[in-house]
C-alpha cells in the first residue's frame, strides 16, 4: 500500500522526529498551523479512529499526554489543541490514523474554531435517542 504516513511511521522516509518507541512516531507536520504543530503517528496502518484497536487508541492518547507536556514547557505556549480528523468531510486528507498537537499562543490566530449554532428540543430528543439506542445494541 502506497501511504506515506507508514513510510515516515517506518522511517523509510526522513522526517522531523519528536519521539519514537516501537508502537509510534511523533513528527513536525509540513504545513503547520503553528509553530510546533506535530503529528502522532502509529508504525502500523489504520485509516482512522474507527480502525485502530482501543488498546493502540488509548496509548495514543497517553502519547499525547506525554507530548503535550513537553510540547508546553519547551515551546512556552499558552494552550495546546489535539485535533483529530475522520473522513474527508471532517477535513482528513491523509488516511492513515494521526493526532494533530497544536501549540497555541495568545492572538496567533490559528483559526481552530466554529460559529456555535443552536441546539433546539427536537434536535436534542433526536440525538439522544438516537445514539444511546446505538449505543445499546
Ligand atoms: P489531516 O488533514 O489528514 O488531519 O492532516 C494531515 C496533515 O499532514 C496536514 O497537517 C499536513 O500538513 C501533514 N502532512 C501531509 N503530508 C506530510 C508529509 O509528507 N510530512 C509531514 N511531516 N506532514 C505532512
Ligand atoms: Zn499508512
Amino acid at each position: 500500500m502506497d501511504c506515506i504516513f507508514c513510510k515516515i511511521a517506518n522511517g523509510e522516509i526522513p522526517s522531523a522526529t519528536l519521539y519514537e518507541d516501537g508502537d509510534f512516531r511523533v513528527i513536525l507536520d509540513l504545513g503547520p498551523a503553528t509553530k510546533g504543530h506535530a503529528l502522532i503517528l502509529p508504525k502500523k496502518h489504520y485509516a482512522n479512529l474507527h480502525e485502530i484497536p482501543e488498546d493502540m487508541a488509548a496509548k495514543a492518547m497517553v502519547l499525547a499526554k506525554k507530548m503535550a507536556g513537553a510540547m508546553t514547557e519547551a515551546l512556552a505556549c499558552d494552550g495546546l489543541n489535539v485535533v483529530q480528523n475522520n473522513g474527508e468531510a471532517a477535513g482528513q486528507t491523509v488516511f492513515h490514523f494521526h493526532m494533530h498537537l497544536i501549540p497555541r499562543y495568545k492572538e496567533d490566530h490559528a483559526g481552530i474554531t466554529w460559529v456555535p449554532g443552536t441546539l433546539t428540543d427536537d434536535d436534542k430528543t433526536e440525538i439522544v435517542e438516537k445514539i444511546t439506542r446505538e449505543l445499546a445494541k
